[in-house]
């Protein structure tokens, strides 16, 4: 069943844009189930974001495919990932490039997107829980960065971590109503930047949660 509706899934991505091979075959090698919440599971295949646990959102399949060809990553790619979330971004990812570097400010969705790395051995996952507004320096410069939650203006130190020559995907907006979704394109002059289109993700938060509460959906 959930087979039929991923195949149906992929066609639907390719009318709409998603031409990338690579891209189409690493949405069809990984399990979109395993990162949905149990209660949603029958979805998984269904064009839509999905809720994860501390009110977070798993994004639309179009909006990953959209966002993954967009960054026009190799595999001799070192990628960043800000908002690791349930970590599926991250598992398409891992099959398209070297390494993914993936960072969450919820202890309790990294920990839970581990698990499923770990029990799917995508092993060129690594995994760093803070305020991705710093990225990560002693792993930059990046080939690839992609940023899952909304900055209301330009996170200037992942700016800064990007390679010459790099790719950058980020929705930049203070809110949902007027994020952009930008490739950002390094030269060794200057930073190009060509707008996607409008779109719809959850803020890019400042710092690190008190403690977890586990949110809404934190029983997931
Ligand atoms: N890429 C995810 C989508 C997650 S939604 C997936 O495939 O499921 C965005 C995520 O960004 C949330 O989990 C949120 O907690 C996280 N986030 C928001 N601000 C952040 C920050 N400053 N540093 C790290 N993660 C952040």
């Amino acid at each position: 069943m959930l087979d039929e509706q991923k195949s149906g899934l992929i066609e639907e991505l390719k009318d709409t844009g998603i031409t990338d091979e690579a891209v189409l075959q690493a949405l069809l090698a990984i399990p979109r189930e395993s990162f949905v919440p149990d209660f949603f599971k029958s979805r998984s295949y269904e064009n839509t974001a999905l809720p994860i646990a501390n009110g977070q959102t798993l994004s639309q399949p179009y909006i990953v495919a959209l966002m993954t060809q967009a960054l026009e990553t190799h595999k001799r790619a070192k990628v960043l990932e800000v908002g690791t979330g349930s970590g599926y971004q991250a598992a398409i990812l891992s099959r398209l490039c070297r390494r993914v570097y993936t960072i969450e400010r919820h202890s309790e969705l990294l920990k839970l997107a581990e698990k499923r790395f770990m029990e799917l051995r995508l092993h060129n996952v690594t995994t760093l829980y803070g305020d991705g507004y710093r990225g990560w320096k002693e792993q930059a410069p990046f080939d690839r960065i992609i940023v899952t939650a909304a900055p209301p203006e330009k996170p200037e130190r992942l700016f800064d971590q990007l390679a010459i020559d790099g790719v950058m995907v980020l929705p930049m907006g203070a809110q949902k109503s007027t994020q952009e979704l930008y490739q950002i394109r390094r030269t060794q002059r200057r930073f190009e930047e060509k707008c996607l289109g409008g779109v719809r993700f959850v803020p890019m938060v400042q710092g690190v949660p008190d403690e977890d509460d586990g949110g809404v959906f934190g029983l997931f």
